[in-house]
């Protein structure tokens, strides 16, 4: 059974697939995830990637539940830090997020993520989003004020049902242009915007892109994008005009819709009224947020300047997967703290385990018998909302244990799928070359007491990736998968 916990009813609940309420009795089913990408201003942080990973891991465990996932990631490339940054940099907005676009892709297969079906962009969705607009314009959710088109949050009864705030909170007739604003208060937000030509903050002239539209030209505001994208993409409950939907089946409930807890308010409530306001159905089932990466006890933003990027990591001489082993070693619902120690100790229980790995028996085809009971546990705790930190306990009570390697490394296979951590790619171990000769010439040394000289070998031998302990029955070696950048 598979347990996720729903930010909708603050619950672990057995995951049901929208398609099975529909449908009993079908066998395959899909779920439709929908998961917030990146706004592409500028690169992308380590705490940003702690969200995708989580969201990396919750579809590898669908997926090892047997289901089928489409899964769809936008990719913001309008919004406010969008043409700030175009602003500041004299360029075309394109530009920017062309060039932070790529180095999102780039880093993101650095982490063995899993790529989505669909990675929509907001700027080729207009006509959804304006679609939706008319629609809570005509059924008076919406209205125009001198600056922009604006959703009128006490018209929706349901607002505040996602993060729990209440509604006295909001302020009336409260309004809110920018796209990040104040998380403590409720205000109508802006659906889209009309061009302001002057920046609110510098008075400083400001070239703003804008297309047109029935109400009057612009551009969305952010929450309106996840909005259209999300129900174009993966179906759904709205047609009122015959023409929102691009595909998908008709009266599909998106199942799954993520992202970091920083998003919970208001951009998914947000999400929740303009969808809902306009279909009046439902718009998902499950809400998972995952919990932020904190640096010295403060989430890592770019907005406190405390946060580092994949590349700072690699600079460091550390490789991203040790950042993923470092992500899985915490629930995605508690805070986790980012220090350079943590992230070493991360790498060398990835290397350990390559280690452990790399002297193991070839696994044989695929199919045979791995060890069952290992891999029920294993199941067991990934289908307990995704409780990796025990399912990493299993992986290495496994690896510890004295069953024969065959059939371990089959079972490592199987978790590896949720991992992530490559570890199908591990070679055999075997001793590089001339280390054989250096070991015996070593050894020989020993027994003619010149321990200064068979000291030094020892180094060289390290130096070429190769321990060698001296143990009562004589030296033993080990190939080391210790990547020898990593200072220890
Ligand atoms: P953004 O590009 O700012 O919209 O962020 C992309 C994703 O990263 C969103 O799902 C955010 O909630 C998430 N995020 C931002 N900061 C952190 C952090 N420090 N830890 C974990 N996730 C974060
Ligand atoms: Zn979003």
């Amino acid at each position: 059974m598979l347990k996720l916990y729903n930010f909708l009813t603050r619950q672990v609940e057995e995951f049901k697939p929208f398609d099975k309420l529909r449908a009993n009795g079908r066998f395959s089913y899909e779920v439709g995830l929908y998961t917030c990408g990146p706004t592409v201003y500028d690169y992308v942080h380590i705490g940003n990637w702690r969200t995708f990973v989580f969201e990396d891991i919750l579809k590898r465990v669908l997926k090892f539940n047997d289901y089928k996932v489409k899964h769809v990631m936008n990719v913001t490339d309008i919004d406010d830090k969008i043409i700030k940054r175009a602003n500041a940099e004299k360029v075309e907005f394109r530009e920017i997020t062309n060039r932070y676009e790529k180095a999102f892709f780039e880093d993101l297969e650095k982490l063995n993520i899993l790529k989505a079906d669909k990675y929509p962009r907001a700027t080729d969705y207009f006509t959804s989003m304006i679609r939706i607009i008319e629609v809570l314009l005509k059924k008076g959710t919406a209205y125009k004020g001198d600056d922009g088109i604006y959703f009128a949050v006490d018209k929706f009864k349901d607002y505040g049902k996602l993060s729990g705030l209440e509604k006295r909170q909001l302020k009336k007739g409260a309004r809110v242009n920018d796209d990040l604003y104040d998380k403590e208060n409720w205000s109508d937000f802006a659906l889209w915007k009309f061009p302001s030509t002057r920046s609110a903050r510098s008075g400083q002239a400001l070239k703003e892109p804008s297309w047109e539209a029935p109400f009057g030209r612009g551009r969305p505001g952010w929450h309106i994008e996840c909005s259209a994208m999300s129900m174009a993409e993966l179906g759904e409950t709205f047609d009122p005009f015959g023409k929102l939907r691009v595909n998908g089946e008709h009266g599909r409930t998106i199942d799954i819709h993520t992202g970091g807890v920083d998003l919970l308010f208001p951009h998914h409530e947000n999400e929740i009224a303009q969808s809902e306001g306009a279909t009046g159905k439902k718009f998902v089932n499950y809400w998972m947020e995952g919990e932020h990466l904190l640096v010295d006890g403060e989430k890592m933003s770019k907005s406190l300047n405390n946060f580092y990027r994949l590349d700072d990591v690699e600079k460091k001489g550390f490789e991203p997967l040790a950042l993923r082993y470092l992500f899985l070693t915490a629930h995605y619902r508690s805070k986790l703290n980012f220090t350079w120690k943590s992230l070493e100790a991360a790498a060398n229980a990835l290397n350990n385990l390559r280690e452990e790995i790399s002297n193991w028996e070839d696994p044989g085809k695929s199919g045979w018998i791995g060890c069952a009971g290992f891999e029920n546990n294993f199941k067991e705790a990934i289908g307990d909302d995704l409780n990796m930190p025990r399912a990493l306990a299993v992986m290495w009570d496994l690896v510890k244990s004295d069953l024969p390697t065959k059939p371990k490394h089959q079972s490592i296979f199987i978790m590896d799928r949720v991992l992530g951590l490559g570890l199908d790619q591990i070679k055999p171990a075997k001793l590089p070359e001339g280390a054989k000769q250096m070991i015996e010439e070593r050894e020989e040394l020993r027994r003619e007491g010149k321990f200064g000289e068979s000291d030094r070998l020892r180094k060289e031998l390290l130096e070429m990736g190769v321990a060698v302990e001296d143990t009562p029955q004589g030296s033993k070696w080990k190939v080391l998968k210790i990547n020898p950048k990593i200072k220890k």
